[in-house]
């Protein structure tokens, strides 16, 4: 090698490894190891962290429509006036502090074959694995004279934000003696407990500032989430929360919006203030990208890979994750379990076998709570997420009173935990 082809030689590869800090080693490490999530909700965001914190050599894109998301926990004592909207608001800067390259931006198609995902602002991200965790949709159709416009006026409050403000307005502006009606949906949905909850904040709130109202469940169902809990403390409590069940015509079939008025089969019933929980499925992209089977997005329980679609994994509400409720709490577990599985499998290597984890705290007083929680191991043979016996339980319902207020002080304790844990 002459002088000058030496000289030359080293500062190419000086510029080399110049250029490598700022990045060219970074797209080389990446190469292969491309991961896109789909949507920055819980189960969103914290797959898009962990997968970052496994695997630091995996490049994350983490693509959601909003730039702030609100949680959908701690959204009824929001209601309630117990707590602010903005207490439950979280941003994107965590995530990007892990090296996640957030988006802001709606996909509109996932491209199993090509594997690309596309966006509304006409971009297109090139994945080797993508992980979708678009949370629910709401089946509209099936409750005649409801939709997207109605729900401005007949709030669903099933997605936190504008529509929980919006549902508090109506509460403050009721007059006394008024009654709100809930109108609950049929299995399975987000928050099996979360109407009885509502129901039992909103009540709260009426006895102190509006005791003449009531509360009027109409449900779709004949039994629901820690209904022996919940029955007892409204009779403890004296909240005028009457329940009609679906055998009793409790299933509404019809809102008419002007007249302020929901029918069953036989009856109708008139509300002052109306919330009406539609049925659900999984949210619109699911659906789009042909990852359902019916409502639901069929996945490899173990590691979440959808059944339709090789290289796409679902997590969270939008997933056939039996037995674990569609929840927050589930949706954080059931992420990590898809991350360590995408990067094992981006690493040539085989995803173990995993466990899981859930627990959903109910807050039915200032001073009373209540949970049920459950350790789960993937059971392959049953292709279930089942149980593990023994691990957890339901908080018994001769529990005391410092009891049941510890487990409000445990509810509000796992949501600082939850979200620093998905968006710190
Ligand atoms: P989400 O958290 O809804 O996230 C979906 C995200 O995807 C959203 O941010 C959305 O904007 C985004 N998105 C969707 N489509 C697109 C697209 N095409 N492009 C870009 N972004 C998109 N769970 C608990 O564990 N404990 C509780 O106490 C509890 N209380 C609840 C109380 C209420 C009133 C309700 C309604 C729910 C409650 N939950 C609770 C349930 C919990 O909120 C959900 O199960 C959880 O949010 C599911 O997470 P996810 O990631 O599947 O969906």
């Amino acid at each position: 090698m002459s002088e000058m082809t030496r000289r030359g030689f080293v500062k190419l590869a000086g510029a080399a490894t110049a250029a490598g800090t700022l990045g060219l080693p970074h797209i080389a490490r990446a190469a292969g190891k491309r991961v896109v999530v789909v949507g920055g909700g819980t189960g969103g965001a914290t797959a898009a962290k962990y997968v970052r914190m496994m695997d630091p050599s995996v490049e994350v894109t983490l693509i959601e429509k909003n730039a702030h998301y609100h949680t959908c926990y701690m959204s009824n004592e929001v209601l309630s006036g117990e707590r602010t909207l903005d207490s439950i608001q979280f941003g994107y800067d965590g995530l990007k502090g892990h090296g996640v390259n957030v988006v802001m931006d709606e996909v509109t198609a996932i491209d199993p074959v090509a594997k690309k995902v596309t966006t509304k602002g006409g971009k297109s991200y090139a994945f080797d694995r993508a992980i979708v965790s678009p949370g629910i949709a709401f089946k509209w159709e099936t409750i005649e004279g409801y939709d997207e416009q109605v729900a401005e006026k007949i709030p669903h409050a099933w997605k936190a934000g504008p529509q929980t403000a919006l549902l508090r307005k109506q509460l403050e502006a009721m007059k006394d003696g008024g009654t709100v009606i809930i109108a609950a949906p049929p299995n399975p949905f987000r928050c099996p407990p979360g109407p009885y909850e509502r129901a039992s904040q909103i009540a709260m709130y009426l006895q102190e500032h509006k005791p003449k109202s009531k509360v009027l469940i109409l449900d779709a169902k004949d039994k629901f989430s820690k209904q022996g809990l919940f029955t007892a403390a409204w009779k403890k409590f004296g909240y005028n929360i009457e329940w009609v069940k679906a055998a009793e015509d409790g299933k509404v079939l019809r809102v008419d919006a002007d007249k302020m008025t929901v029918y069953g089969d036989l009856t109708e019933h008139t509300g002052d203030v109306i919330n009406v929980i539609p049925a659900q499925k999984a949210g619109a992209i699911a659906q789009m990208a042909d990852l359902t089977d019916g409502d639901w997005c069929p996945v490899d329980k173990g590691t979440f890979e959808s059944k339709k679609h090789p290289g796409i994994h679902v997590i969270g509400d939008a997933s056939v994750a039996t037995k674990m409720p569609k929840s927050g709490y589930s949706a954080n577990s059931q992420a990590k379990v898809a991350a360590a599985a995408v990067v094992d499998l981006l690493n040539g290597r085989t995803p173990g076998t995993p466990s899981y984890v859930n627990t959903c705290y109910s807050i039915a007083g200032k001073d009373h709570g209540f949970s049920v929680a459950a350790i789960y191991r993937y059971d392959a043979a049953e292709d279930l997420i089942a149980p593990v016996k023994g691990a957890g339980g339901l908080t018994p319902g001769d529990a005391s009173a410092a009891d049941f207020a510890r487990e409000v002080q445990y509810a509000h304790s796992w949501f600082n935990n939850i979200t620093a844990d998905t968006f710190g």
